[in-house]
């Protein structure tokens, strides 16, 4: 199986990484060649599409390793949800099939969290998240009966980073760290 195009967007993130770009920069860039991956969905090997009944699943499909960045693809049942949470990176959302809900929050002056509007992504639409300006949200899937999938780049290994899940009412936080799904992944190199 050819993972051609999968290859070409590690390409161009490890080429737009290696100057270590302002954040701004590599939200823009990074956007666009994220946009180009999830254009088509006809790409994505089926064994990193499969939900789980219980939970949300993350794929690892790619991590540099320097750290600059990796990748995921994030699987979600019918009606599965995250709780609100952040990230400690930059972090871009693709959506590749199906569609996806994307609620952000914002800390206010005695800890609590303030929902904002969701946003809906449809299939080829990319969101963000940056612990500058918006780190912290809550995703889940839009379909109450079909599975979507998007896929997600973080600058960093998200799987390892100590990050943490809010209660936004009181603001009180837990530290959690996420993990992979999958004990295999992509051959880019055969
Ligand atoms: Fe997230």
């Amino acid at each position: 199986m050819s993972n051609q195009k999968l290859l070409t967007f590690v390409q161009g993130m490890s080429r737009l990484l290696q100057d270590h770009p302002a954040q701004d920069v590599t939200l823009k860039a990074g956007g666009e060649l994220l946009a180009t991956l999830v254009a088509k969905d006809d790409w994505l090997p089926d064994m990193f599409t499969v939900p789980h009944p219980q939970h949300y699943q993350q794929f690892l499909l790619y991590a540099d390793p320097l750290d600059r960045f990796s990748m995921v693809s994030f699987v979600w049942g019918p009606g599965q949800k995250t709780p609100v949470h952040d990230h400690m990176t930059w972090g871009l959302i693709g959506m590749l099939r199906g569609k996806e809900i994307d609620t952000h929050y914002f800390k206010q002056a005695d800890g609590s969290y303030r929902r904002a509007e969701s946003h809906i992504l449809q299939p080829g639409q990319i969101g963000s998240v940056s612990p500058e300006t918006h780190d912290v949200h809550e995703v889940a899937n839009f379909h109450p009966d079909q599975t979507s999938i998007s896929i997600h780049v973080y600058g960093g290994n998200i799987g390892r980073i100590r990050r943490h899940v809010f209660d936004p009412v009181t603001g009180t936080s837990k530290d959690f760290i996420s993990g992979y799904s999958n004990a295999v992944v992509p051959n880019l190199w055969n």
